[in-house]
């Protein structure tokens, strides 16, 4: 059977990164109890209040084909979310409803990519980041920005990757608050990659899906300081615990969402009525639910930090926001990928290796915040011990 050479090349090597992950879920279907903290998934599921507004809205017969490009309901008040955080008018027309982030990443670069153009992003960056530019026809560059340098890119890291070919370079994807790292872009960071993107013309293409997630500091959205050519993903699945609702958004200039709207018509057919209506009726919860979904999290990052202190082993790097914690273990002299490998072999725990989102994080491992308070306290402590056993460091 002969595929696609655009299908095949999604995850070249047949490696997604996420080997530790498929194997900790094999011990556990074979009867070992194993402690994941591996995928970006909360320990508490959707509200009921959300569920039964979804329930409410599937037997008042909400379940037909819903309009393509969102219920205006749903679309006014991400509109009026995004204008807030932004300043920038945001109407409905500059909004297109997805099943998920994802699927927002995905319509993005259709939009801004023509088969062969370059698309950058940051590196370390999001598993599916190049495989989601592979599938709309471009060719991912990845830009590694700097562990020393707390992460966080700057120009000179990224107009290298410029140089050569730079017409058909056609966008930057950047992540903030960021998965893996869980750092947060600071105004210095944006303000120099939409300069680079202003001077190269370049579409910014900016995942804000994790924008309830903020510890310290402020996130600030690409959006308020380049509208005309910023693509705003955001999802409801970190914010409010929907990952299986499969419900996101893209936002941008109203001509550009009017195209991506046709492209929806022509995949997606859009996101089910009754899901959206659950959705709008978890936004007009406000402040207080996404505050309650982001606690248990917002809870875990000083344990951690607690865990941590008194040894300079295994360092975290400064974690900002988002539901991780990017572990830095090079002074242990194991790369990330068998740090996690023997973690799992010998304590039962599941952590992502930093290769796995790149090379930038290489000899790091990400930690997910997602069990409860104890049993994540215990990991870490297993993981911190562990360390120390690698090295002479008593
Ligand atoms: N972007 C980032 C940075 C993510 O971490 C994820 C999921 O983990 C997504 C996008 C996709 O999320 P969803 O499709 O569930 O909205």
């Amino acid at each position: 059977m002969t595929l696609s050479t655009r299908i095949s090349t999604l995850t070249p090597g047949g490696s997604d990164g996420w080997e530790v992950f498929y194997r900790a879920r094999q011990m556990k279907a074979a009867g070992t109890p194993v402690t994941e903290l591996t995928i970006g998934e909360h320990d508490i599921r959707t509200e009921k209040i959300i569920l039964d507004a979804m329930h409410r809205a599937a037997v008042d017969g909400h379940t037909g084909y819903a309009a393509v490009p969102g219920t205006l309901g749903l679309r006014e008040a991400v509109a009026a979310r995004i204008q807030k955080q932004t300043g920038v008018p945001t109407t409905p027309d500059n909004i297109l409803i997805t099943p998920g982030g994802q699927a927002a990443l995905f319509a993005a670069h259709i939009a801004v990519l023509d088969p062969g153009d370059r698309a950058l992003f940051i590196d370390p960056y999001y598993a599916t980041y190049p495989g989601t530019i592979r599938g709309a026809g471009g060719i991912p560059v990845a830009i590694p920005a700097d562990a020393d340098a707390g992460f966080q890119p700057t120009a000179a890291n990224i107009t290298p990757h410029l140089t050569d070919d730079a017409a058909t370079t056609k966008s930057l994807l950047i992540n903030t608050p960021n998965n893996p790292t869980g750092v947060i872009y600071t105004q210095d960071t944006l303000t120099q990659i939409v300069d680079t993107c202003r001077a190269h013309n370049l579409w910014l293409i900016s995942d804000e899906v994790y924008d309830t997630q903020v510890w310290s500091g402020t996130h600030l959205s690409t959006r308020a300081m380049y509208p005309d050519r910023t693509l705003v993903i955001g999802s409801m699945s970190k914010s409010h615990a929907m990952t299986g609702s499969r419900i996101g958004w893209i936002c941008g200039p109203e001509d550009v969402l009017e195209a991506i709207t046709n492209l929806a018509t022509h995949t997606t057919y859009g996101v089910p009525g009754y899901i959206q209506d659950a959705a709008l009726f978890a936004l007009n919860q406000g402040d207080t639910l996404e505050a309650r979904v982001a606690a248990p999290f917002a809870r875990r990052r000083p344990l951690a930090m607690q865990v941590l202190e008194g040894q300079n082993l295994v360092r975290a790097v400064p974690c900002d926001g988002a539901m991780y914690l990017m572990l830095d273990l090079r002074a242990t002299g194991l790369s990330g990928r068998d740090f996690a490998e023997q973690l799992l072999d010998t304590h039962h725990i599941a952590v992502m290796p930093g290769e796995s989102f790149g090379t930038a994080a290489a000899g790091h491992v990400r930690v997910a915040m997602t069990v409860d308070d104890a049993s994540f306290v215990a990991a870490l402590e297993a993981l911190v011990a562990f360390a120390h056993t690698l090295t002479q460091e008593p």
